[in-house]
């Protein structure tokens, strides 16, 4: 019988992980790449003899596949995927592919904010607990490669809604759903419902016995999940409200109680990851953690023991009384918003770059509360300035992290914290938010 021909869109870390996978399944493989692929991808694929070509799609090699694997990077507006859908041809995600050749259970993390942490506090909690457990999705090295060389018993992954999109037959053993706000409009008509529904995705082919944890507090998410059918148990959060079969807060104590026999109460001081957006996050970890059957001490210890997450709420240094933050991973207004919150100084605000059609409107109350001064790090500032020039006296505009925090430095007085949370993409000045968030951190550290 002929090989079936698998062809795989974008050769970066989800997409050679996918090529190493499918070509151990015996498939045809080939991989195409508009772009150039990075020295260490190439190496790869050249070591592994597996067919490849880069900054071009060859329509011809790409259109005789049986199923074309597409990088989450990649938006279906571009004409080859537009041609593959016309034909018919089904295009999938890494993950959709992977968990096809694997038997360990999922635990996945999706929302507009959050996914990171959560996905690292929650392997975190899982590891400790000795749990034969391997982290992916979003993160570290692809599902698929892991699926191909390792064999865990459970993944931590986390999911983007550009993964959701392709993803079909795909079931989460536990899904997390942290929040839903506006991100990557650009990417869904514009039309928050579309995103949304992307995101719900989280929850397709769930059965009875698997897990639904999602934020009760958050609108779009209650919202979305009216015209959602779940079949799985669904576990709330809530910081507002006491819920039963998940997590709530009362006064400074978490409460988790999906386990009526074995309730968790724990202090929020205990944390390791503070700000009321780790509240959420921590609350999510903990009710996987529950569902796992994990021992309260070790969840506790494992709360408390977690390092500080780089370019996430990132403490950098103190200098001349006045704090640098990194927040670089803040690439949505929401997020800014929960930086803004947790800060209890004056803040010069370090923000901008590549705005995804961003409302600035939330912002706006705890800026004019909190913010002496915007420092804006983009090559096109405009909407900022016209966002905040009536609530801030001083906007300047830079166009490197040097002179960013050069500028922020000179307005910052004892006791003001520097705060560098984007509310942007950074690819205007940077090869993307690590980038970012080093040039920072070099920056400070030269002071
Ligand atoms: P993601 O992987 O979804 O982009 P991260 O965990 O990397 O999320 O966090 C990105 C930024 O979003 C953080 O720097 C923080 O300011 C903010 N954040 C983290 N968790 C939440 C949350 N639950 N709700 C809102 N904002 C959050």
């Amino acid at each position: 019988m002929e090989k079936q021909r698998i062809v795989i869109l974008g050769a970066g870390e989800s997409g050679v992980g996918a090529a190493i996978l499918a070509q151990k399944q015996g498939f045809d493989v080939f991989v195409s790449d508009f772009g150039a692929i990075a020295g260490r991808y190439k190496e790869t694929l050249v070591e592994l003899n597996i067919a490849f070509e880069e900054k071009q799609h060859t329509v011809a090699s790409i259109i005789n596949a049986n199923e074309v694997i597409k990088s989450p990077g990649i938006a279906d507006s571009v004409s080859i995927i537009k041609e593959l859908k016309k034909k018919n041809i089904p295009v999938i995600s890494e993950i959709e592919f992977a968990k096809r050749y694997t038997t360990a259970k999922t635990i996945c993390i999706t929302g507009s904010n959050g996914k990171t942490t959560t996905t690292m506090l929650t392997y975190h909690i899982l590891k400790k607990a000795g749990l034969n457990v391997g982290l992916a999705g979003n993160i570290g090295h692809s599902f698929a490669a892991q699926v191909a060389t390792e064999n865990f018993d459970w993944y931590v992954l986390e999911i983007s809604s550009f993964m959701l999109d392709d993803m079909y037959d795909f079931r989460a053993d536990i899904a997390v759903l942290l929040n839903i706000t506006p991100d990557h409009l650009d990417r869904y008509d514009y039309k928050m419902t579309n995103y949304a529904a992307s995101k719900m995705r989280i929850v397709q082919n769930q059965r009875p016995e698997d897990h639904f944890i999602f934020c009760a507090d958050d609108e779009e998410t209650l919202k979305a999940l009216k015209s959602t059918k779940v079949n799985s148990q669904k576990c709330p959060f809530s910081i507002r409200k006491k819920v039963e079969g998940g997590a709530y807060l009362e006064g400074n104590n978490i409460h988790i109680n999906i386990n009526p026999k074995d309730h968790l109460t724990m202090s929020i001081s205990e944390l390791a990851l503070q700000g009321k957006h780790n509240i959420y996050n921590s609350m999510a970890s903990g009710i996987v953690a529950k569902v796992l059957e994990i021992r309260n001490v070790t969840i506790r210890e494992s709360m408390g023991d977690i390092k500080n997450i780089e370019h996430r709420l990132e403490h950098v240094a103190k200098i001349s009384g006045v704090d640098y933050i990194n927040d670089s991973k803040a690439t949505n207004v929401n997020s800014t918003w929960y930086a803004l919150e947790s800060v209890n100084t004056d803040v010069i605000l370090i923000m901008g770059g590549v705005d995804k059609g961003n409302d600035y409107d939330m912002l706006k109350d705890l800026v004019k509360q909190k913010v002496k001064a915007i420092v804006c790090l983009g090559k096109n500032n405009k909407r900022i300035h016209e966002a905040f020039e009536d609530d801030v006296e001083i906007i300047v505009n830079t166009f490197s992290a040097n002179e960013a925090v050069q500028v922020a430095y000179h307005l910052a007085t004892k006791g003001n914290t520097v705060l560098l949370s984007p509310a942007c993409a950074s690819f205007d000045l940077f090869k993307n938010y690590e980038d970012r968030g080093n040039q920072f951190k070099m920056a400070v550290k030269e002071l």
